[in-house]
């Protein structure tokens, strides 16, 4: 007998990913479409429905053969009520996400923050630990947080876990997408290292950052990598932010982990080295000792990977 399936979503600001996943956490296929925001998200159920359709016949699948839905979304999600209370992303205010999708898909629907999910999924399948705690960190255009307490995800009343919004920089300099200044996101993000890398540029005129016309954070790291000064004080910069958010993040939590994923992290041991050693400057000693710092394990299938440990977890109960 063909073991049960469930289907993990990941809904991004550009593309929606997608995977069959069995019981054991393992991708059958995992494949993805675009993110069509028009019409208040009514056309992406649509899309939604014809594309995970095709892929079924592909495989000789039906919906018998699946036991549930996870789905996660950018914003504050209301996973008890299954709406999303606001994305700014997808232009969504209390979208009746699982509603709109239980009317495409014959199946229960689980939703759930896109960042929660990243940080189950990691804990699932991207650890080889038998682990109950852990905060993940994802630095891509903004700054995601997750955090799961004896293999709960925390999410207090609906936003908790906005790691990217803890505050780093106590004066006004600084302003954030969220509209506080000083935020982790403004600052150790991609968006927020290119902002930074552009005013080092300025300060430093002989910088091979100014080489560039259009600045990025792959770029600042690159030209670290290559020993420019100027570079080089811009990673150990955000490096030191990173390292006070995770000795905070440790300070209260203590977890086993605390992994750093998203398009930043794949700098690797270039950002890893100096934010540990940040981290164990500032942490409280015995927080410094006993949590780990790591770079996250599974990249992109992280979200579906999580979406389908929530369809299953929802479903076992
Ligand atoms: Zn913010």
């Amino acid at each position: 007998m063909m073991n049960k399936l469930y289907l993990g979503i990941d809904i991004g600001g550009t593309t929606i990913k997608m995977a069959f996943i069995d019981h054991e956490g393992k991708i059958h296929d995992k494949w993805q479409i675009p993110t069509d925001t028009a019409e208040n998200g009514v056309r992406m159920m649509v899309d939604l429905a014809a594309s995970v359709n095709k892929k079924m016949i592909e495989h000789n699948l039906s919906f018998k053969d699946f036991v549930g839905i996870g789905v996660g979304s950018p914003g504050a999600v209301n996973h008890q009520l299954g709406i999303v209370d606001h994305s700014g992303n997808l232009g969504w205010e209390y979208f009746p996400l699982k509603a709109k999708l239980e009317e495409v898909f014959p199946l229960p629907v689980f939703i759930e923050n896109d960042a929660n999910l990243a940080a189950l999924g990691e804990m699932w399948q991207g650890i080889d630990d038998d682990i109950s705690d852990l905060v993940m960190i994802t630095l891509g255009t903004g700054v995601g947080g997750g955090v799961i307490v004896n293999n709960q995800i925390v999410t207090g009343k609906g936003a908790g876990g906005e790691i990217g919004h803890m505050r780093i920089l106590l004066d006004d300099s600084v302003s954030c997408s969220c509209g506080q200044t000083g935020c982790l996101e403004a600052l150790t993000s991609a968006t927020g290292i290119a902002r930074m890398g552009a005013e080092f540029a300025q300060q430093y005129p002989d910088s091979s950052l100014n080489n560039y016309e259009r600045l990025t954070s792959k770029k600042v790291f690159r030209e670290a990598a290559a020993g420019d000064e100027a570079a080089k004080q811009l990673v150990d910069r955000v490096a030191y932010y990173l390292g006070i958010a995770l000795a905070n993040v440790g300070n209260i939590l203590n977890p086993e982990f605390i992994l750093l994923g998203g398009g930043v992290s794949k700098a690797g041991d270039q950002l890893l080295a100096p934010v540990t050693a940040y981290f164990k400057k500032f942490a409280f000693k015995a927080v410094a000792k006993s949590t780990q710092i790591g770079l996250a394990n599974l990249g992109n299938d992280a979200g579906v990977i999580g979406a389908a440990y929530l369809a299953k977890s929802c479903t076992e109960n």
